[in-house]
C-alpha cells in the first residue's frame, strides 16, 4: 500500500504546493481522495495518468478539496480510447455538485463531439456518482473501503475513509477537529493522513492582514491542529501519521518546525513535506 500526497495545499495558492489530494496505490488500485487545484499535474508527476484512476472519494464539498474534478472528467473522457465512467464516492450532496459540473461542461461536449466522430459514437462524458454516509462500506476492486464521520461543522456532511486492502490500512481524514468518530476510523491504521493547521501561524497571518482577520479566525475552529493530529495517531494506536494540506502554506526549511509540534503526543512515524511526499505500509 502507498500513499501519496499529491496537493499538500490550502485555499491559498501557493506556487509549489497543488490542492488538496491524495493517491492510494493498494490492490492493483488507483484510489484519490479530493481533488484539488492542480490535482492532474501531481498524477503526471506520480505516474498515475488519469484514465488510470480507479475512483475517486471526496471528503466533503468545500471548493477546495473538489475545485479540479472537472478536469479529471474531462481528461479521463478525452484521453482513452473508449472511455469509463469516472467513479465518485461522496458524502449527500455530490450528486448535486456533480449534475451543475456537467451541466457547466457541456459546451465543451458539444466542441469535442462535433470535431471527434470517435468521440461522438462513444460512449460519452460519463460519470457514476455513490452518494455514501458513516457506517457505509464499499468495494473498489479487492480494496475495502469504511466510511466514517468527521466534524468540519458548520460543513456538512462531512465523512472519512478507511481503505483496507492486502492487510494494511489507511485512514484519509478530510478537514476535522479530533472527534471519537474520528478515533475509531482510525483504530489500529497503519497510515492515518490529517489536513492540518498552524494557529500560531495562523494568528500571525491576521496582524498581517487585519481586514481578513475575522475570516481568518473562523478557520481556527473546524481544523484538527498539528498537535491535534498527532493526539488522535496516539488515541487510535496508528503507526504512521501524514500531514498534508499545511495552513498557512509550510515554507521551504520549516518542516522541523512542523515535527516539533507534533513529536511531544505521537513516538510513531511522522511524515511530511511537499508535493509527492510518500509513505508506505
Ligand atoms: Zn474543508
Ligand atoms: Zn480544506
Amino acid at each position: 500500500m502507498k500513499v501519496t500526497l499529491t496537493g499538500t495545499g490550502s485555499p491559498i495558492p501557493d506556487p509549489h504546493r497543488a490542492g488538496p489530494s491524495t493517491l492510494v496505490q493498494c490492490a492493483g488500485q488507483n484510489i484519490l481522495i479530493d481533488c484539488g487545484r492542480g490535482v492532474a499535474l501531481r498524477l503526471a508527476a506520480a505516474g498515475v495518468p488519469v484514465p488510470f484512476l480507479s475512483a475517486i472519494l471526496v471528503t466533503h464539498l468545500h471548493s477546495d478539496h473538489i475545485t479540479d474534478l472537472n478536469d479529471l472528467v474531462t481528461t479521463r473522457w478525452i484521453l482513452t480510447p473508449e472511455a469509463t465512467p469516472t467513479i465518485i464516492y461522496g458524502p449527500v450532496g455530490m450528486k448535486k455538485v456533480v449534475d451543475a459540473m456537467m451541466a457547466m461542461l457541456t459546451p465543451d461536449q458539444k466542441y469535442r463531439h462535433d470535431h471527434h466522430a470517435d468521440l461522438r459514437n462513444g460512449p460519452g462524458m460519463q460519470v457514476v456518482v455513490h452518494e455514501v454516509s458513516p457506517g457505509d462500506e464499499f468495494k473498489i476492486g479487492d480494496a475495502r473501503v469504511i466510511v466514517g464521520r468527521t466534524d468540519h461543522r458548520p460543513v456538512t456532511p462531512t465523512i472519512g475513509f478507511r481503505i483496507e486492502a492486502e492487510g494494511k490500512s489507511v485512514v484519509l481524514a478530510g478537514d476535522t477537529v479530533p472527534c471519537s468518530e474520528l478515533d475509531d476510523l482510525c483504530r489500529g491504521a497503519d497510515i492515518y493522513v490529517q489536513t492540518v493547521l498552524r494557529p500560531d501561524l495562523v494568528e500571525l497571518v491576521k496582524q498581517f492582514v487585519p481586514a481578513l482577520a475575522s475570516r481568518t479566525n473562523d478557520i481556527l475552529d473546524y481544523h484538527s491542529s498539528v498537535e491535534d493530529a498527532a493526539k488522535t495517531a496516539t488515541r487510535a494506536g496508528v503507526k504512521t501519521l501524514m500531514l498534508t494540506h499545511y495552513v498557512p502554506a509550510m515554507q521551504a526549511g520549516q518542516e522541523a518546525d512542523w515535527l516539533a509540534l507534533a513529536t511531544p503526543h505521537f513516538t510513531g512515524k511522522i511524515v511530511l513535506g511537499s508535493d509527492l511526499t510518500t509513505a508506505e505500509a
